[in-house]
């Protein structure tokens, strides 16, 4: 699934290519009744039709296209939701389930594979994405805030980073590399980190996220940037999916274990379960 720094990626290569024009038409295929929560799809691309699109951001994994008249679209990508930015005359895109054309001739396509994206209209892109923790790559975003966030969570910090409620925008490999880069183990509880040690993970978040970020992202299945190219960053994880090979730092083999239901990869030895 996209987290922060896909998203964000796709929202740098989107902007410019976006801001400033509008919406001509828009078809979306009608088995893809979910993709819009239960609008009529005819009501949905009415409202969307002859819009400019002023501004895209992000909020966690959301992203959200400012539109003129004060109504947002808010996306979601899920599992594997893409966002592509065409030409009309380009060759079809697989599992396209909605297009946006634009008054330049270019067009905005949502593939999804599992049809499990959505796509929201909202006077206030809050009532969509609801109450998010604090973005872990905001200026206001200190060591103090983290322990804000998180620290009287008595759930292990694993499923802490991955409550959207709680921090926004990290999923399961950004997780689980913050929590190496920190040396925490994942079943720490949240309540019970030190102040080094939250100060640690701070650091690694932001550090984690930004490096992610100037890879472009990670591409393990289905992720693809605003233009359909891979991310880099699958090559440069440090624990994510190396079940069994060799820690970089201390040579022990990398575990994998569930922590909430999710698969949590970790290296026993640089993050013992009694660390700081
Ligand atoms: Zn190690």
């Amino acid at each position: 699934m996209p987290e922060l720094p896909e998203v964000e990626t796709i929202r740098r290569d989107l902007e410019s290519r976006l801001r400033g024009r509008a919406i001509t038409a828009v078809r979306i295929t009608p088995d893809t009744v979910p993709l819009v929560d239960g609008a009529s799809l005819a009501a949905f691309a009415r409202r969307l039709k002859g819009r400019r699109i002023e501004e895209l951001s992000r909020r966690g994994k959301y992203l959200i296209l400012h539109l003129s008249g004060g109504l947002y679209l808010v996306v979601h990508l899920r599992m594997t939701g893409a966002l592509l930015h065409r030409d009309a005359a380009a060759p079809a895109d697989r599992y396209v389930r909605a297009v946006l054309s634009l008054d330049d001739g270019a067009e905005l396509r949502f593939a999804d594979l599992r049809k499990l994206g959505r796509l929201r209209l909202a006077g206030d892109p809050e009532e969509v994405v609801g109450r998010l923790g604090p973005e872990p790559l905001d200026a206001a975003f200190t060591a103090a805030a983290l322990k804000r966030a998180i620290g009287r969570r008595k759930a292990p910090i694993k499923a802490v980073l991955l409550d959207q409620r709680a921090l926004a925008g990290l999923g399961n490999i950004y997780a689980d590399e913050a929590l190496f880069a920190a040396r925490i183990h994942p079943l720490r509880r949240a309540d019970a980190l030190s102040e080094a040690g939250n100060r640690r993970l701070h650091r690694s978040i932001r550090r984690v996220l930004r490096d992610a970020l100037d890879n472009r992202g990670a591409s393990f299945r289905d992720y693809v940037d605003g233009a359909g190219r891979e991310g880099r960053h699958q090559f440069h994880v440090k624990v994510f999916r190396r079940t069994g090979q060799p820690c970089y730092l201390c040579g022990a083999e990398i575990e994998r274990i569930k922590v909430g239901g999710r698969s949590t990869h970790f290296c026993p030895r640089c993050q013992p379960q009694e660390g700081t």
